[in-house]
């Protein structure tokens, strides 16, 4: 089924051209869920949407895998309309759900893999939405974390507590967040059996199998900037120690947990990841990425349309107005 009418086609050739102009967007997914899933955030991507998106992509843009796109971006040779599609996280569903979809495109994409979540982890964000998902509790004291007691309701309102405790948690240091995303399961009382979120050793060597790359996110995703210098370190080198036994490749692209430039993570995350060897990461920043771009630090682009219309005009006008993302500024050293 063809969306795009050639009218949009010959517009993404001007607002995203190839050569030495070359322009990449360079979209990120998170999970593709089966269903559209009440307990999370509007902006969340099922099945149905996904493929929507693939289609429309599929119809108007050229994807390349991220590394070709990279070389070619610098190279001065990508074609007009290109497009590298990244997944942040591990999830199972990218495996379950979104591979199929891609692969019925003939797609590739980067999968960026936090190791130490594999198989049965979960992430804090997922403790807390799974804890609140399964609770037969009515209430939850949450004064501890300032949010005094919170009613447990239907969806909706678990929706919106999620929200909050989330919003409570997100920046405390590393440990104190998992102690507190720990404390909130215990007291939701979800019961013991904890959903599989994460994809499986075999899925992360089965998606590199099948011909796509696998990217580095760190080992524990914590957010760079709440932890030491030489910890955040330790925690990139394992993850990517553990890819490269996984894989039997070395991931030569990194993505910043959480990925916002300055909030997240700074010019020294940026020189740690370059004296580390990898050739290129993305951040979570908007915007398009040109041979003017930091290539330790790429903008990318998350637009979330049902109708595939708006979603490649979306997509188009990124190309034109994201050309100045925000970057992590570089900090003045002795030697300048
Ligand atoms: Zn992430």
């Amino acid at each position: 089924m063809t969306f795009t009418s050639p009218l949009l086609r010959a517009a993404g050739r001007f607002m995203s051209p190839g050569g030495g102009d070359g322009k990449l967007t360079i979209l990120t997914y998170h999970r593709v869920l089966p269903e559209p899933d009440a307990l999370l955030n509007r902006d969340q991507i099922d099945a149905t949407k996904f493929a929507t998106h693939m289609a429309a992509i599929a119809d108007c843009f050229t994807v390349l895998s991220l590394p070709q796109a990279l070389e070619r971006l610098s190279a001065g040779t990508l074609p007009p309309r290109a497009v590298a599609l990244t997944f942040d996280d591990g999830y199972q569903d990218n495996f379950t759900v979104a591979l199929p979809i891609l692969q019925r495109h003939r797609l590739t994409a980067t999968f960026f893999v936090c190791t130490g979540y594999l198989n049965d982890g979960l992430m804090f964000n997922d403790i807390v939405t799974e804890a609140l998902r399964r609770s037969t509790k009515s209430d939850l004291d949450l004064s501890w974390l300032g949010l005094g007691v919170q009613a447990l309701s239907d969806m909706q309102g678990r929706r919106e507590l999620a929200f909050k405790i989330l919003g409570a948690v997100k920046y405390l240091p590393f440990t104190e967040r998992e102690l507190a995303c720990a404390r909130i399961w215990d007291m939701a009382d979800p019961g013991q059996h904890r959903p599989r979120l994460m994809m499986t050793d075999d899925q992360v060597r089965e998606l590199a199998a099948q011909g796509m790359t696998i990217g580095a996110h760190t080992h524990t995703h914590p957010i760079l900037n709440q932890v030491s210098l030489e910890a955040a370190r330790e925690d990139v080198e394992k993850n990517r120690r553990l890819l490269t036994e996984l894989i039997g490749e070395t991931p030569t692209i990194f993505a910043y947990p959480n990925g916002r430039p300055i909030c997240d993570y700074g010019y020294q995350h940026v020189q740690l990841i370059k004296d580390l060897g990898f050739s290129a990461a993305v951040s979570t920043a908007w915007g398009i990425a040109t041979k003017a771009c930091d290539p330790y630090q790429l903008p990318r682009f998350a637009p979330w349309d049902t109708n595939p219309r708006h979603f490649i005009m979306r997509l188009l006008k990124n190309a034109v107005k994201g050309q100045r993302p925000t970057v992590a500024p570089r900090m003045a050293s002795p030697d300048d």
